[in-house]
């Protein structure tokens, strides 16, 4: 799994609060706002020399939604959130790591 493809698609669910995701070997899978702007990959989120996270979850609103997205290339999402958070890429590897965490 290093080499995701990108999903068949994707789709912010607002009222809901998630993301629905279907991954082209046909698994769908929601994940919810908040969760993905907690695994915000980017410097300011996540530090660049330990690699452990700055970023708390105490600090991100509940209702915490995209207001914009955005494809890097073919190979990421680019998300800007309604907290103005705007630099976090999200690879589909990430994103297909996330769901299968998430999937119980
Ligand atoms: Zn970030």
């Amino acid at each position: 799994m290093t080499d995701s493809l990108p999903p068949q698609s994707l789709k912010a669910l607002k009222d809901a609060g998630v993301f629905e995701i279907a991954w082209p070997d046909g698994q769908t899978f929601r994940l919810p706002f908040k969760l993905v702007r907690c695994e915000c990959p980017c410097a300011s989120c996540v530090d660049e020399i330990t690699g452990v996270r700055v970023l708390r979850a105490e600090s991100i609103p509940d209702d915490i939604r995209p207001v914009e997205l955005g494809y890097s290339g073919n190979y990421a999402l680019k998300i800007v959130w309604s907290d103005s958070h705007a630099s976090g890429i999200f690879t589909w590897d990430r994103l297909r790591r996330l769901c299968e965490l998430t999937q119980k």
